[in-house]
Order: structure tokens, then sequence, then C-alpha cells
């Protein structure tokens, strides 16, 4: 019996790989019952091989607890149906691909430099140490932020942030699986600078704010990758934003984290994000932290 069987049989929809975006190989992505009921956004995947399930945006469920909520059974019926499942036995996915850069990428222009002070960076530190560079006028990715994605010194994937203002682009575009020698979600951006302790945020420019120590999971919710990640450090902060979904994502971190040696802390900052906050703030967080 496997986790599909058992999904097939209650008629629960779920997505299989190149069905969905989300999907990749060796899961199935169902609506996440706990924080997309109906939503069709597929973002609780089921790794066939691992028998688990990893929300984006709400982390890990076990299946019983998500059997619950999916069907309104008791606990007792949803244990019995799972109690035959045996994980698939699935061909690993090549580790390694080609990391592909997009075409234009080059030093950053007079357009880039002013967003980024507009938002409070000086754009010749980033470029000095988390190596930033622009796309200018191009057919795909056009003026952009092109963010390499660093591990063991090297570039090993990418991800962009559009410098327009216009509400209708999209902020952060990443390297696609067949762009990047390691999948980005596996990684945690500015490990290479980490020591013993470590910052954990969503996105590239609250590491920038925060700087060397400071990890991004790049985009909402993080991997079990990720994750496994943290817990080698023993004082681990999480920083995400403030804003209420986030905080949600940033207490359930703590918590997985805290099962593992070491301190966890949550930390909220003043402002909306670390990105935005004020160079005092900055200050006093690394000072405790790092
Ligand atoms: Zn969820």
């Amino acid at each position: 019996m496997k986790f599909t069987d058992i999904l097939q049989q209650l008629n629960i929809p779920y997505k299989t790989e190149g069905q969905h975006h989300h999907c990749r190989p060796g899961w199935v992505n169902l609506d996440c019952p706990f924080c997309g009921k109906d939503s069709h956004k597929w973002h609780l995947g089921y790794s066939l091989e691992s028998n688990y399930l990893h929300c984006w945006v709400c982390g890990f469920h076990t299946l019983v607890e998500t059997l619950m909520e999916i069907t309104g059974y008791p606990p007792s019926k949803c244990k019995n149906l799972l109690k035959d499942i045996e994980p698939a036995k699935i061909k690993k996915e090549k580790p390694r691909g080609k990391l592909i850069i997009p075409k234009g990428v080059d030093k950053i222009r007079n357009a880039h430099r002013r967003y980024l002070e507009d938002r409070g960076f000086d754009p010749n530190l980033l470029q000095k140490i988390w190596k930033i560079q622009g796309i200018g006028l191009a057919s795909k990715l056009p003026w952009r932020i092109f963010i390499p994605i660093i591990y063991h010194g090297k570039t090993v994937s990418w991800t962009t942030r559009s410098i327009s203002k216009s509400k209708k682009v999209t902020r952060y575009i990443s390297a696609s699986a067949k762009e990047e020698s390691i999948p980005h979600k596996s990684l945690l951006y500015g490990e290479d600078y980490v020591e013993k302790s470590i910052i954990i945020t969503e996105g590239p420019f609250d590491v920038w704010r925060i700087g060397p120590g400071a990890v991004a999971t790049l985009g909402v919710g993080y991997s079990l990758e990720q994750l496994i990640k943290m817990t080698k450090y023993p004082k681990r902060a999480i920083c995400f934003d403030s804003e209420k979904e986030a905080q949600k994502r940033a207490k359930r971190l703590c918590d997985e984290l805290s099962a593992f040696d070491g301190k966890t802390y949550n930390i909220q900052l003043d402002g909306k994000d670390a990105a935005s906050a004020s160079p005092k703030e900055i200050k006093q967080l690394r000072k405790e932290i790092i």
C-alpha cells in the first residue's frame, strides 16, 4: 500500500511530477489542509521515498494529522489507514546539473545602483562581498539584480531581483532546475560566511543588511535539507518578517529547531523585516547572536 493509494481511495486530489511547478521528481503534492484548503496551490509535498509531508508555507506535518485534517476522521481510523504504507523506491535525482547563467549578466548599471542606494545599501560593498551583478536590457529577466548563490566558494545557482517599482513584476525569479548545479532550495544563501552562530532569514536583502553570519532560505518556507543544515550550528536565531504569516513560519521553524542540540531564538525586529532595520538594531542583533 502506498500513500497515493490512500489518497485515491479517499478521493483526495494530488499532483504528480510535471503536473505542477511545485511538484518535483520523487514527490506528489496536495493542497495543504492547514494553510491552503482547496487553494489549488499544491503547497504540501509528500516524499515518495522518505514518506513524510512538508508544506512550503507551514512546514512539516505528520501523515496522521494531515489525514485527520483532510477527512475529519478520528485518529484511530487514520492510523489504521496508514498502517501498511511502504515507502516507494525512487531512483535518486542526479545531484549535479550544469550551471547556466542568464544572458546579459554584467556589472551593475546606474539604475541598479540607484535602486540599491534608495533601499539603503552600498552597491560597492554588495559587489565585493556578495558578488552581485546586474542585468540591463535583455529579452529575459531585464532590469534585475543578479544574485549568485555561492557554495564552498563556487557559484552553483542564482536568483534575480527586479528593480522595477511596478507591482505586476515578479520580485524574485530564481534558476530553474535545469540552470543550477545544486538546487537552491537545498542550500542556505550566505552559508559560506557562517561560523558558529547563524541568523536565519528568508531573503538575500535581509542577509545583506545583517551581514556575514546571516543566511536566507530563498523564499517562503524551508526544505528539509535546509533545516538539517541549520541544525549544525549551536546558536541559531530566526529573523523573519514581522507580518503574521511569516511569524507563523518562524514559530514553526523555531519549534522544529528546538528539538536539536543547541539554542534557538526567534527574533522580531521593530520594522517590517531585517532588510529595512536600522543600523542600530542590526548592531544590537549581531552583538547578541554573532
Ligand atoms: Zn501548509
